[in-house]
This record gives structure tokens, sequence and C-alpha cells, in this order.
């Protein structure tokens, strides 16, 4: 039997670096982290070869004493954490005192540092898990890390590292991230020299994100700010034609601190509901803040991950919030003319987007929450139903101020729009949202409006149809429809949801069935429902080749503006799309 021995220091920080080193990237996260604890105001990071060669980060912050920048290459040497209540509510981005050490010993590690108001600085110096060398230097005020050949002495790890190209973009990732969350601490990153990002002190966060997000994103972001309970959101989405291929382009923050979770960036991919096609991801910002004690920073190596005392509380309140922020659709008819909509903001958040009001029916009764973004939260971003706007208030929506230029192909709605802009809608798809958003509406109410057919269909489905409907009559009925068994697979349907009255009694009849026997109950999986819901608005709707009169036209328009999440149809594709007149211009060579 091999005897028990206690590991050498260095070998335990080379271990611990395999959890907290992971990359370049992670590097370039605990120095600028570490930079902000110590009160830096700039921080400028600057990386050769994607950081495998080397990364450096200069601060102007507090710096330390000869004493400290010795001690902080020590194991869990931290100033931040000094008992065990401090652990249940951590201020600081750091606490584990584990960071500079485990970089140190994979790394040729350069430390250089001076106190504020000291007369000299310290510079230690050390290579893997080698001796260190101290001595005294003449620096500024702050402190300046060098990290050198990372991973030098751990070839395992080594070879896991990407192209330089690739670990330099999880750099500027980091950078980027880091910028969002602390805009009152300026950033600077070159890369081999060349500089990719900048951005002063106090720059507000909408240049922060159009730095980061680029100009023509930022420029349609949607704003959300809700409160609800103890839990506050802030920040910015993409709206629908926005997305991004991949779930990476949604920003979360927790209390400042950018993290991973799934069950998070779900949430908010949830509150667009049917607005983006399948397998496009929102993008944005979004700045989660809940009491420091609601929620453990503790529970990851790389402080990637957060767990809350109330996940569901929060996934709750954030769907919820971003839900809120894109009902109303103000990336619709937005001027756009640069930066002009953020003028007048404060240093950070700037005021409200304009865009145009919240659409509601004159005279009809409040909507409830979206039966599938939001739970039973009372808080004040869960009214979105407000007691002022569901007085009747004409609807002076966007769409019916579009002036009605004609039919296209059939097929297209050719309006003019605000400034002369050309607005063309796909006629199927705006139809088919408009009923879909009203019979999901209608169910949510208990409210689907039946319409009797003048003599019963009788409509053949298959075995496991005809099963799931039995016994069903009151969910049958909730959503407007009435039948009873005819003998085998057949059903007798009397009456249909008046509102998809253009579709056959049998095709919405077997719709449904079909959603019933694959999903069960409309209550249990909202997901599905919207699918089959999607799927009778369709059959239902206006199709591609319907000729429509001047008098429909309009009447669409309007219906447009009575629902929310119009300006996709429930499968995702895009309803209407604007050329502004300018873009004619061009094409007339007028500009
Ligand atoms: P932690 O951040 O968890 O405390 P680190 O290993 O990252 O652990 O850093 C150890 C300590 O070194 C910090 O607690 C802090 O006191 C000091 N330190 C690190 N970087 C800086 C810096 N840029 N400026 C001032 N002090 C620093
Ligand atoms: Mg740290």
């Amino acid at each position: 039997m091999p005897s028990v021995r206690r590991l050498p220091e260095g070998l335990v920080n080379q271990i611990a670096a395999g959890e907290v080193v992971e990359r370049p990237a992670s590097v370039v996260k605990e120095l600028c982290e570490n930079s902000i604890d110590a009160g830096a105001r700039l921080v400028q990071v600057d990386v050769q070869e994607g950081g495998t060669r080397l990364v450096q980060v200069a601060d102007d912050g507090c710096g330390m004493s000869p004493e400290d920048a010795v001690l902080c290459l020590e194991r869990h040497a931290t100033s931040k954490l000094r008992d065990v209540d401090g652990l249940t509510a951590i201020a600081t981005l750091g606490f584990r005192g584990e960071a500079l050490p485990a970089i140190a010993s994979v790394s040729g590690f350069t430390l250089t540092t001076r106190e504020r108001g000291a007369v000299g600085a310290t510079r230690v110096r050390s290579r893997g898990t080698g001796p260190r060398e101290v001595e005294s230097a003449g620096a500024p005020e702050g402190t300046r890390i060098e990290v050198a050949d990372l991973f030098f002495n751990t070839p395992a790890r080594r070879k896991f590292l990407r192209r330089p190209g690739t670990e330099g973009s999880h750099c500027t990732e980091v950078v980027s991230r880091l910028l969002l969350s602390h805009p009152e601490v300026g950033f600077v990153l070159n890369a081999d020299g060349r500089r990719l990002l900048s951005s002063p002190p106090d720059a507000p966060l909408p240049e922060r994100l159009a730095l980061v997000l680029g100009r023509e994103v930022f420029e349609r972001l949607v704003e959300l700010d809700s409160t609800q309970g103890e839990i506050e959101l802030r920040g910015f989405v993409g709206s629908p034609d926005q997305s991004a291929s991949t779930a990476q382009k949604i920003t979360l923050f927790v209390n400042g601190r950018a993290i991973r979770d799934r069950a998070l960036a779900h949430a908010v991919s949830r509150a667009y509901a049917n607005l983006l096609p399948p397998g496009r991801y929102p993008v944005g910002a979004i700045f989660v803040t809940v009491p420091l004690d609601r929620v453990d920073v503790n529970v990851h190596p790389q402080k990637l991950e957060v767990r809350f005392a109330d996940a569901r509380g929060v996934y709750e309140a954030l769907t919820r919030a971003v839900a809120e922020a894109l009902r109303p659709a103000p990336w619709l008819g937005r001027v756009r003319e640069g930066r002009s909509e953020w003028a007048g903001g404060e240093a950070g958040l700037p005021t409200p987007m304009a865009g145009p009001p919240p659409p509601r029916a004159g005279g009809e009764p409040a909507e409830p929450p979206l039966p599938r973004a939001v739970g039973e939260g009372q808080g004040r971003g869960a009214a979105p139903s407000s007691p002022t706007l569901s007085e009747a208030i004409a609807p002076t929506g966007w769409f019916s101020s579009l002036r009605v230029l004609g039919q296209l192909a059939r097929s297209y709605l050719v309006c003019e729009g605000r400034d002369g802009a050309l607005v063309v809608l796909d006629q199927h798809a705006a139809h088919e949202r408009v009923l879909f958003e009203r019979f999901r509406r209608g169910y949510a109410q208990r409210s689907v409006a039946s319409q009797r057919l003048l003599l019963p269909a009788i409509v053949e489905l298959g075995a496991a149809q005809s099963q799931a409907l039995a016994g069903r009559s009151a969910e049958l009925r909730a959503f407007g429809f009435e039948a009873e068994p005819f003998g085998g697979a057949s059903w007798s349907v009397a009456a249909v949801p008046a509102l998809l009255g253009r579709a056959t009694p049998a095709t919405l009849f077997r719709d449904f069935a079909d959603g019933l026997a694959q999903f069960g109950s409309a209550d249990a999986t909202e997901d599905a429902w919207n699918d089959v819901l999607a799927t009778m608005a369709c059959h239902a709707a206006v199709r591609a080749n319907d000729p429509l009169g001047t008098d429909e036209l309009e009447a669409l328009l309007r219906e447009l503006d009575e629902i929310d999440f119009k300006v996709r149809c429930p499968h995702g594709r895009p309803v209407v799309t604007e050329i502004p007149i300018a873009e004619l211009e061009r094409r007339v060579e007028r500009r």
C-alpha cells in the first residue's frame, strides 16, 4: 500500500489551475476582476497571440504593499473575505484567493505593484512552481501583471489550446462582458499591438452595448426595466429581426457578474414566444440584481455559475420582464436616425425608447398575462394590463397609420409608412398571427366564441386522436368546439371556433385532435399547445393568392394593432418588412 502524502504547494496550485484557468481568457477574466475589485478606474489589457504568448493587465487601482505583493501568491490568500459570514454576502468579484497562485504556477509570472501613496513599487517574478524573486522597482501607482507562456509546464493543457485567433476572441468576449457589467471602469484591449476595444470610464451603457454588439443591432434594441419583488431586471434585448445563430449572444449578469446559465437563457428565449424562427436566439444584455444573500456565488471554480435561493422566481421574473418589453413591439416604426433616441439619457441608462403606444382594442377587456410566458406573479413588471391601459384607447397604432396602396401579387399588402417608407406585409403571415393571438387570448380568457355549422360535419379521425378526445368535452368547448362521438373513430362536429371560420371544420377539428393526442391536456404543455394553435391559425388564415379588397386590407392592419407580438407569424416568419425612402432613393440614384 503506498503511504498517504501531502502534495507540495506548487502541485496543489497547478491542480487548482486546472479548474480556474481553462484558457488565456480565464487569465484575462481573473486579472481584470482583481483590478475592478481594487477600485481601478482604468484597466488596460494587452494580449499577444491570443493570450497564449502573453496576457498583461495593468490598472490604476489601490495597488499592494510589498508584503501583500508576496502574500497574494500564497494559496487562499485574499483581502476580500474574512470569515464565514462574509461568504453569504459576497460583493466583490473575487473571494477565493485562488487565482493568482494558480495562474502563477502554470506561467511565467510578473507582478509589479505600487500602493497608492507609496514611494516605490514591488516586483515579484516567478516561472511555474520555481522560486520567487522579489525586488523593488519603479512603476506608477496601481498593479500590472504579466502572464507569459501559459501552460508552458503543463503540456497536456497547452495542447488543448486553440488557434491564437480563437483564443483571442475568447479574450475579447471576456473584456466585452466586463465593460458591460462595470460601466464605471474604463477598458482598453489591445491584441498584438492593435486596439480592439476602448471604452472610457463612465461611458453610458448604450455606448458600450453599441461597441460590443455593433451599431446596427444596438439601434434596434428594446429596453427592459422591471422590479419584481426583490428582483431587479434591467437591460436591453434585440428585436426579433436581430436574432443570433447561437445562444451565446444574450449575456446575463447576476449582481454584476457575467454568468452562464442555460435555464436563464431559456427564460429569455421563452419570452420571445413564437417571435424567433427555430434555431435563432435572442441577443442583448440583461442585468439581474438580487439581494446578496439570495444567491450563492461559491458554486463554480471560475464563478461562471451561481445558485439562487429561489431559482424559479428569478426565471419567471426574467421571462416576464422580457415579454413585457417586447409586447408593444417598440422596434416598429422607430425613427432610424442614428442615435437620436438616446439623446437626453443621463450617464448610465438612457431614457426609455419611444415606440407606438401599446395597442389595445377599444373597449376590450384587459388582457391577462400571456399564458405561456408568465406565472402568477404580482410584481410591478407583471402588470401588462394595468388599469390605465384597458380604458378605451382607440387603436392608433403603427399598422393602422399605414396608407394602403394595394395588394401585390395577390399575396402582399403594400403600404406607405411614415416618412414615405415602403411597407410590405405578407398577408398570410399577418392574418395568421392575428388569428393565433386572438385565439390564444380567447382561450386564456375562456371566451372563445363558437360558430354553429348549418349541418354537423362528420369527421373521421385516427384511433389515437379519437381516443384522446374521449371525455374531453369541457376542453373542446373551451376551444370553441362542439362535438360528439359518431361511431368508430368518427365524430360529429356541430360548432367550431368562430374566429377560425375560414378553415374547413374537418381540418380544424383534426388539428385539435392531433394536438391532444400528441401533447395531452392543453394546460399541461403550453409551448406545445402554441404550436397546435399556430397550426389551426395557419389553416384558417387567408392564403397567398386570396384576393383581398382595400376594406379587408385595412381591417387586417387594424387587427394587427390590436394584438401583441405582431411582427412574426406564429411559425417565426417575418410578417412585415420596411424599405425606407432613402433606400429607394439610392436605387434610383437620387442619392
Ligand atoms: P481573490 O480575488 O479571490 O481575493 P486572487 O488570487 O485573485 O484572489 O487575488 C489575491 C489577492 O491579491 C486579492 O484578494 C487582492 O488583495 C490582491 N490583488 C490581486 N490583484 C490585485 C490588483 N490588481 N490590485 C490590488 N490588489 C490585488
Ligand atoms: Mg481574484
